[in-house]
């Protein structure tokens, strides 16, 4: 049976951190506030996962609180959320999201950040899509003091 999710993050662009999208190092003045890496990216992919498996979200696996996850790389969290659909028997079918980014331009950083990502859920990069857009400059993305993503991701579970 084909199951579908839906995830959706945001982080704050702030001065003094990296900018860590798809588990690639972006180079940029500014980067994404939160207590992990802040990967919007693989956090929004998460929650599409789990979405899917109809779980609770990425906060329920990996509280905020938790010292554990301060600065932890993201593809961990991806890796957990690929174990979970191991545990109920489940194949992931694809996922597919958008990072939403006024700047920088990420087209240069897409297949590396497809490559990190199918390499987290252990799938075929053919069934990873990522892409990047503007905002046109509107609203919180467009003035550049944010970067969201959202993504879906389709599981094949057992009855
Ligand atoms: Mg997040």
């Amino acid at each position: 049976m084909n199951h579908v999710g839906i995830g959706y993050d945001v982080h704050a662009l702030v001065e003094g951190r990296k900018l860590i999208l798809g588990g690639v190092d972006i180079p940029h003045p500014k980067g994404l506030d939160g207590h992990s890496d802040a990967d919007a990216l693989m956090h929004a992919l998460c929650d599409a996962v789990l979405g899917a498996l109809g779980e609770g979200d990425i906060g329920h696996f990996f509280p905020n609180t938790d010292p554990r996850w301060e600065n932890a790389p993201s593809r961990l969290f991806l890796e957990e959320t690929a174990r979970q659909v191991a545990s109920r028997h489940g194949r992931l079918v694809n996922v597919d999201a958008t990072v939403i980014a006024q700047q920088p331009r990420l087209a240069p950083h897409l297949d590396a950040m497809k490559r990190n990502i199918a390499a987290a859920l252990r799938l075929d990069p053919r069934r990873v899509g990522i892409k990047a857009t503007t905002n046109e400059h509107l609203g919180f993305a467009g003035r550049e003091e944010g970067i969201a993503a959202i993504a879906v991701a389709s599981v094949d579970l057992p009855g």
